[in-house]
């Protein structure tokens, strides 16, 4: 294989252990399969990874293939895992019925429910990384590559730096280093571990379809993922909203409708919907939550993790390093544009309300997504997320598609998402909820 940057790359760090680190890891080792380049894995073992992750999409089965050299049956059984084949939404829109997301196409293709801890540990596996356990201080691009900074130990240098280390704290939270994506209205979640629904195959993979459950509730909604080994519940709200002890009450109460008679209580974890400025100057790439995050409602951060790994290391063996200085603000602004579509994507859902008439469906509806035009103003965000976006809705809009148009997916979801989104919420045509 023929790679002429990879002479560029005789050093490379990845910094975090959690999904999108482990995937970083596994992907570096794919592009230098004889361990030309010295490979440092750094965490710090005392910052917990985020711990959930439990839906995706359909790439990850090829990706997940491709990196371990397993069976699909093997890495479903090691993941816990069982076939997703879309999203269960109920009680969402203005409609007043329940539908479904499928991936494309329908009932053929699917992802994974998966444990995100055996995820990131099935990833690593093999791995010839070198592991540096220590606190990262500061990462910085240098003239010709990138130094890291650590607590208690020597900085080191890399050539290439894989970023990531996680949400930024509130206080790092910077407008001019982010995009407050404050279209998308919940910021917290509250996650639960509930007895498996779905027990594990006896002699291979649960074969039968499965869908992860977004419950609309009057407070936000509820994931229910099934997993061989538990069923996750999380309810995600608005925490300047919704009281905590009102939202805990109706979690209790849409248990109870379930039959789910105990569970484990997992983590409360608030979380900020944004999207980092700079994604990549060519020294540095953020990755995972380090790089953006959107609510879950769409199961978006490994896919979107998945691909900033994939361009950013493509770009780096294959092109040859006298273009990477002028390579790096153009894939920045393809991958900014890409995760703002997808917070897009997810902030449409709210457009046409729910089936409850209550405070937080009102802000979400009446006041968190109208600004949606605003935040994503190309000036302000330095992209054209928000046109990529417009069209596609344009596109289902249109009384009649053209065939070439059918498998288009320039705002990273396809066609036919953005058609049964629509539909299923009730805003077809138009974008506006009346
Ligand atoms: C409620 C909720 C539900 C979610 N559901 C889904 C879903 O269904 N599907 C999906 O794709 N995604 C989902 N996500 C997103 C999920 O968080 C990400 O997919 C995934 O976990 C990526 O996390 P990460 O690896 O970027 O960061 P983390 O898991 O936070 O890992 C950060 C790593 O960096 C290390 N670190 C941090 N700071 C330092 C430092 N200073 N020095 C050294 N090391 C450091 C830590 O030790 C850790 O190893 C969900 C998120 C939330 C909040």
């Amino acid at each position: 294989m023929i790679q002429p940057g990879a002479g560029s790359l005789r050093r490379i760090a990845v910094i975090g252990r959690g999904t999108a680190g482990s995937l970083a890891v596994a992907n570096v080792a794919g592009h230098d399969p004889d361990g030309n380049c010295e490979l440092d894995h750094i965490f710090d073992s005392r910052i917990p990874v985020i711990g959930v992750g439990e839906g995706s999409w359909p790439s990850l089965v090829q990706d997940l293939h491709k990196l371990t050299r397993l069976s699909h049956q093997v890495i479903q059984q090691r993941l816990n895992g069982t076939r997703k084949y879309g999203i269960a939404y109920e009680g969402w829109g203005s409609l007043g019925r329940d539908f479904c997301h499928y991936f494309s196409p329908q009932q053929v293709s699917y992802a994974y429910h998966l444990s995100a801890d055996c995820l990131a540990d099935l990833l690593r596996e093999g791995s010839r990384a070198r592991h540096i356990d220590a606190r990262v201080l500061d990462v910085t691009k240098t003239e010709d590559g990138a130094r890291v900074e650590f607590e208690g130990r020597a900085a080191e240098h890399y050539d290439l730096v894989l970023d990531a280390r996680g949400f930024p704290g509130p206080a790092d939270l910077h407008p001019g280093r982010h995009i407050d994506v404050s279209f998308i209205p919940t910021n917290t979640a509250i996650i639960r571990r509930c007895p498996a629904v779905i027990g594990a195959g006896r002699s291979g993979p649960v074969l039968r379809p499965t869908y992860t459950r977004a419950v609309a509730r009057p407070h936000g909604w509820v994931f229910v993922i099934p997993l061989t080994s538990h069923t996750s519940y999380g309810y995600i709200f608005n925490r300047e909203v919704s009281d905590r002890a009102d939202v805990e009450r109706d979690f209790d109460t849409l248990l109870s409708q379930d039959g789910v008679t105990e569970f484990e209580p997992r983590a409360v974890i608030p979380f900020p919907n944004f999207v980092h400025r700079r994604v990549y100057d060519g020294a540095v790439a953020r990755i995972g939550n380090a790089a953006g995050f959107f609510e879950p409602l769409e199961a978006t951060a490994i896919m979107l993790a998945q691909l900033q790994v994939g361009m950013i290391l493509q770009a780096r063996f294959n092109r040859p390093a006298e273009h990477r200085e002028r390579d790096a603000p153009v894939i920045n602004r393809f991958l900014v544009s890409s995760m703002l579509c997808c917070g897009l994507f997810v902030g449409w859902h709210y457009s046409c309300g729910s089936r409850y008439d209550s405070e937080f469906w009102r802000y979400a509806r009446d006041r968190a997504w109208p600004t949606y035009r605003h935040i994503g103003d190309p000036a302000a965000v330095d992209c054209d997320a928000l046109r990529r976006f417009e069209d596609m809705v344009g596109l289902i809009n249109r009384e009649v598609v053209d065939r070439e148009d059918w498998m288009r997916t320039r705002a990273v979801f396809p066609l036919t998402s953005f058609a049964q989104i629509a539909q299923g919420l009730g805003c077809y045509p138009g974008l506006d909820a009346d």
